[in-house]
């Protein structure tokens, strides 16, 4: 497959990705503006929500799909 958009397609969290800050899995996804990745559980990115919409992170956010 070619990849022919300049973004790099969305690829969804799987159970390998794993809270940054405390290692469960990890629901959601946020991008910095500088293009790194933080990985937060739905505990922790409710805890730095603001500090990431603040510093104007894309979100993935897929803790519709927590059990
Ligand atoms: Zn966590």
């Amino acid at each position: 497959m070619t990849v022919t958009t300049a973004d790099a397609p969305t690829a969804q969290l799987t159970r390998q990705d794993r809270c940054d800050r405390c290692g469960a899995q990890a629901y959601v996804r946020a991008t910095l503006p500088g293009g790194s990745d933080l990985l937060f559980c739905g505990h922790h990115f409710r805890a730095h929500e603001a500090a990431l919409a603040g510093a104007g992170a894309d979100v993935l956010d897929e803790r519709h799909l927590i059990d």
